[in-house]
C-alpha cells in the first residue's frame, strides 16, 4: 500500500512520540515537507540522539556527539572505524504539532465551533459536523490502540453519545475498547485526508459513505432524538471497512483531492510497534556518513 506524506504523518500521531525522522521524509515529494512545516503541522525538533553505525560489520547503535563549529559536526564512536562522521541533515527530526492537526482536521471536515482539547494530546472535540444530512459531534482521537486507550475514552463521555463521530489518524480500535452499549462510528483519516494546494482536504462523499445511516448501538432505542438521514445500504459491520470513494477524484471546494481506498490496519500490539529489535531507543535514521580513520 503506497503511502503519502499525510498518511506517514497520521500514522506517527498514533504513537506516544509523534516524530518523523529524516528517513521517514526522505521519500516524500519535493516541497511536501516545506508545505507541512509552513502550515504549522510539522515543527523542527531536536536531532536524533542516537544513530546506528553502518560503516562497519557490527550492528551497533551509539549516542551522537556533536563537535562545535560552523556548522557543528556530528559523530559516533565505532570499534572498527574509531570515529564515524554523520551528515547532520540525516539526524534531523520533525515533531507533529497535534493541536494544529486537530484544527486542520476540524476545518477539513467542515466542523463548526471551537476545537477543544478534551484529553491532553489524545482527544479533541471538533464541533458539529454535518454529513449526509445528519449532524455529528465530531471528535479526533489519537492512539486508541495504546494500552491506556480505555482510560482515555472513559474520560470523554461524549464519545459514546448517539451522534458521536470519532475520527482517528490511521488505526481503528477493536470494539472492545468501548466498554459500553454504544460503539461510535470510527473513521480513519488516512483514507479521507489528502494534501491539496491550500492544505488538507477531506472527501466528504467518502466520509458520508463511511458513516452508518443510523447510530451504531447494541441497545434498543439508541437512535432516539437523532435526526435520520435517508437510509443507506451500509451494514453496520462494514462501517470500518467502507470509506471507499466514488469513482473519479474526490473534490472539496472544487479542488482535486486524492482519495485512497478504505482499509483496516491491524492495531499495533506494543507501545512502540516499529522499534527495532535489540536496540531500545535507537533511531531509525541511517545517515549517510563518511569514514575518517
Ligand atoms: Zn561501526
Amino acid at each position: 500500500m503506497a503511502t503519502t506524506p499525510v498518511t506517514d504523518l497520521l500514522a506517527r500521531t498514533e504513537r506516544p512520540d509523534p516524530v518523523l525522522d529524516a528517513t521517514a521524509v526522505a521519500g516524500w515529494p519535493a516541497g511536501a515537507l516545506d508545505q507541512l512545516t509552513r502550515m504549522g503541522l510539522l515543527a523542527a525538533g531536536s536531532p536524533a540522539a542516537t544513530a546506528a553505525c553502518d560503516a562497519c560489520g557490527f550492528d551497533h547503535v551509539e549516542v551522537v556527539r556533536w563537535e562545535p563549529g560552523h556548522p557543528p559536526r556530528a559523530r559516533i564512536p565505532c570499534p572498527e572505524c574509531r570515529v564515524v562522521w554523520l551528515d547532520p541533515a540525516a539526524l534531523a527530526r520533525w515533531v507533529v504539532r497535534l493541536p494544529v492537526l486537530a484544527r486542520l482536521v476540524a476545518s477539513a471536515v467542515g466542523a463548526a465551533g471551537e476545537v477543544v482539547e478534551r484529553v491532553p494530546g489524545r482527544v479533541w472535540k471538533l464541533g458539529p459536523v454535518r454529513v449526509a444530512g445528519r449532524v455529528w459531534a465530531g471528535h479526533l482521537a489519537l492512539g486508541l490502540t495504546r494500552p491506556d486507550a480505555a482510560a482515555v475514552v472513559e474520560r470523554v463521555p461524549e464519545l459514546r453519545a448517539p451522534h458521536a463521530l470519532v475520527l482517528v489518524p490511521s488505526v481503528v480500535p477493536a470494539e472492545a475498547l468501548w466498554a459500553s452499549d454504544r460503539v461510535p462510528p470510527v473513521v480513519p483519516l488516512c483514507d479521507l485526508l489528502a494534501l491539496g494546494p491550500t492544505g488538507p482536504g477531506v472527501d466528504r462523499d467518502a466520509l458520508a459513505r463511511a458513516l452508518p445511516a443510523a447510530p451504531r448501538a447494541r441497545a434498543e432505542g439508541a437512535g432516539a432524538g437523532v435526526p435520520h438521514a435517508p437510509r443507506q445500504d451500509l451494514g453496520a459491520g462494514d462501517t470500518h471497512r467502507r470509506g471507499a470513494p466514488p469513482p473519479g477524484p474526490g473534490r472539496r471546494d472544487g479542488g482535486p483531492v486524492r482519495v485512497r481506498r478504505g482499509r483496516v490496519r491491524e492495531p499495533p500490539q506494543e507501545e512502540h510497534p516499529e522499534r527495532p529489535v535489540g536496540a531500545a531507543g535507537r533511531t531509525r535514521a541511517t545517515p549517510r556518513r563518511t569514514r575518517h580513520r
